[in-house]
């Protein structure tokens, strides 16, 4: 049975879920996106997800087709009609279809498109095992803080890093790590946790905002700023957060092992609150 796909007021099955070769998605990823994990069939931190995608929909002068109650209507409908109870909701907003020009079109109507996919995220390999980054410069734009769709150079820097034999890359700009290739970067020195402060160098993560507020609860230490790669060789423990892989432990970067070379205790513990804490607020 193939999935139900939303498109611009319709439910329709995946294989008649389309849209204009005109649309500036397609042209100019003049489009923003948002991911909603799925726990027990339920929506993981929804709340976080509509905002951030406001606010990229204002930064971009781009209006929403949608109401946040309505699209948390689509959201539940699609979980319910494709029987989701581990994976992800993806969500994309493009400004439309219209004749290519770089100015943003007057006349043109948003477009809205949702879809989900099945996914095993609780028992996943990567987080019992731990990933190795290697890291790479980053080549991205400047407003990284917008959740749009151009992630082409995230792409290259995964590909850049499996050709290293490694799992994924963090990012590095004036010497500094800005995050993951879709993360959020982190590592632990000693009892405290540095990642870096929210800026338009990076994107405003959902889950490092949940994952920092239960590290605070717990009464560890967490530091907002910038880290180099060299520190980030030699701390205690590292991770990365986001929607799909929650907190996810980082065992080598650049083929220095972190720590003892296995997932550290900081990381384990976020992993457990953090999907303790989503499972009872999920809606
Ligand atoms: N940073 C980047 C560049 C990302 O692409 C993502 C997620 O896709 C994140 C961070 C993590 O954000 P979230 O926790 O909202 O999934």
């Amino acid at each position: 049975m193939s999935r139900i796909c939303y498109v611009n007021g319709d439910y329709v099955a995946e294989e008649d879920a389309k849209i204009s070769v005109f649309d500036r998605g397609f042209l100019f990823a003049d489009g923003v996106y948002e991911v909603t994990s799925v726990l027990g069939g339920k929506l993981i931190d929804f709340d976080g997800h509509a905002t951030r995608l406001s606010r990229s929909l204002s930064e971009l002068a781009m209006p929403s087709p949608v109401t946040r109650d309505e699209l948390l209507d689509i959201h539940r409908e699609l979980v319910t009609r494709n029987g989701i109870e581990e994976g992800l909701v993806y969500l994309q907003i493009t400004r439309g279809a219209a004749d290519r020009d770089f100015a943003y079109p007057t006349d043109a109507a948003p477009g809205i498109v949702l879809f989900t996919q099945t996914k095993t995220l609780i028992e996943s390999p990567a987080a019992r095992a731990g990933i190795r980054i290697v890291s790479l410069p980053d080549a991205r734009w400047g407003r990284r803080d917008i959740k749009t769709v151009q992630l082409l150079y995230p792409s290259m820097a995964k590909m850049e890093a499996k050709a290293q034999g490694a799992d994924d890359a963090w990012m590095v700009e004036d010497g500094h790590v800005t995050e993951g290739t879709s993360n959020n970067a982190y590592i632990v020195k000693g009892s405290t946790i540095v990642t870096r402060q929210l800026g338009t160098e990076i994107l405003a993560g959902i889950t490092r905002n949940a994952v920092l507020r239960f590290a605070r609860e717990a009464q560890m230490k967490v530091e907002e700023r910038a880290f180099t790669v060299e520190e980030a060789e030699s701390a205690d423990e590292a991770f990365v957060t986001s929607a799909t892989t929650f907190v996810q432990p980082v065992v080598s970067i650049n083929g220095s092992e972190i720590g003892d070379g296995t997932p550290g205790p900081v990381a384990r513990r976020l992993r457990e609150i953090y999907i303790e804490e989503s499972r009872k607020a999920g809606i």
